[in-house]
C-alpha cells in the first residue's frame, strides 16, 4: 500500500469519526483543535467513559482521560502499546509511565538512541523521545487491562489518525497481538498477509511493521519476553532506520 492510500484512508476515518461524534458528542465531548487526540471526556465507548468517571471519583488527583500520543510528530518511529494502565499511564498522563512496563520500554529506547535523558516514572522526569513517538491502541484505561473488540474498533480512528499525521514515519513497532491486529486493519493490510510472531517483520507501504510481545510485567516475569528478545526488535528496528 503506498502513503497516498494510507493517507486516503485516514482521511476517510477521519471523516467517519468526525460523523459520529456530531452524532453522538454529549455536551463535555470535545476534540483538540491541535491535533487529532481524543478529548478529555471522549464518550465513544460507554464502558470506558463509565471506568473513567469512576476512577475519577476514588482518584481526583490522577490524570483519569485518554492518554495521549508521546513523543515528536515528525518521527520516524511510532510505537503501538495497549491501552494505559490504570495505576501507570491513566494515572500519570503519559504512555508506559507509572508501571512496570514503561521500565523495559524507556531502558531499552535509551540503549538504542530513541530516548534522552533518564527515566524516573513520572511525566516530569525530563525524558525526551529521539526520533520516536509512542502511543496506544486504545487510549482509555480498560477494566482488567482488557478492552473489548468494539473498543479497540472505536478508538483505531485516533490510531489510525495519529499514524496519518506522522510525514517521516518509516518504522512502526507493535507491542503485542492486539496492537499488531488493530494496526493492520488501520493500514488495510490483510491479516494472513502478515502473521504476528516476535521479531517478525512486514511491510504496509512505505513502513516496516515490527512485531514484539508486549513488555507487560506478566509477559517478563513467564519469560515470554526477556529484555534479550525485546533489545532485539529494536536492534533490527535501528538498522533499518540508520
Ligand atoms: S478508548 Fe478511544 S474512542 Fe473509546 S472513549 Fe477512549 S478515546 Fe474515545
Amino acid at each position: 500500500m503506498t502513503n497516498s492510500t494510507i493517507e486516503q484512508k485516514t482521511k476517510t476515518i477521519e471523516q467517519k469519526t468526525k460523523e459520529s461524534r456530531r452524532n453522538s458528542a454529549g455536551p463535555s465531548f470535545s476534540v483538540s483543535a491541535q491535533s487529532n487526540e481524543p478529548g478529555p471526556d471522549c464518550p465513544l465507548c460507554p464502558r470506558l467513559k463509565d471506568y473513567r468517571d469512576a476512577n475519577r471519583a476514588q482518584h481526583p488527583h490522577w490524570f483519569n482521560a485518554p492518554v495521549p500520543s508521546f513523543g515528536p510528530v515528525d518521527a520516524q518511529l511510532l510505537i503501538i502499546g495497549l491501552a494505559p494502565g490504570l495505576q501507570g499511564a491513566n494515572r500519570t498522563g503519559r504512555p508506559f509511565t507509572g508501571d512496570f512496563a514503561g521500565d523495559l520500554l524507556y531502558g531499552t529506547l535509551i540503549e538504542f538512541g530513541f530516548a534522552r535523558g533518564v527515566f524516573e516514572a513520572r511525566p516530569d522526569d525530563g525524558l525526551t523521545l529521539v526520533d520516536c513517538r509512542i502511543s496506544n491502541a486504545v487510549r482509555c484505561v480498560p477494566p482488567q487491562n482488557k478492552p473489548l473488540p468494539a473498543e479497540i474498533n472505536t478508538c483505531r480512528s485516533f490510531m489510525t489518525a495519529a499514524i496519518g499525521e506522522m510525514p517521516r514515519l518509516r518504522a512502526i513497532v507493535m507491542l503485542g497481538r492486539v496492537a499488531h491486529d488493530t494496526t493492520l486493519k488501520g493500514l488495510g493490510v490483510r491479516a494472513a498477509a502478515a502473521p504476528f510472531a516476535h521479531g517478525a517483520q512486514h511491510q504496509a507501504g512505505t513502513i516496516r511493521l515490527f512485531d514484539s510481545y508486549h513488555c507487560s510485567r506478566y509477559n517478563t516475569n513467564t519469560r515470554v519476553l526477556t529484555p534479550e528478545m525485546f533489545r532485539a526488535v529494536f536492534a533490527s528496528v535501528r538498522e533499518y532506520l540508520d
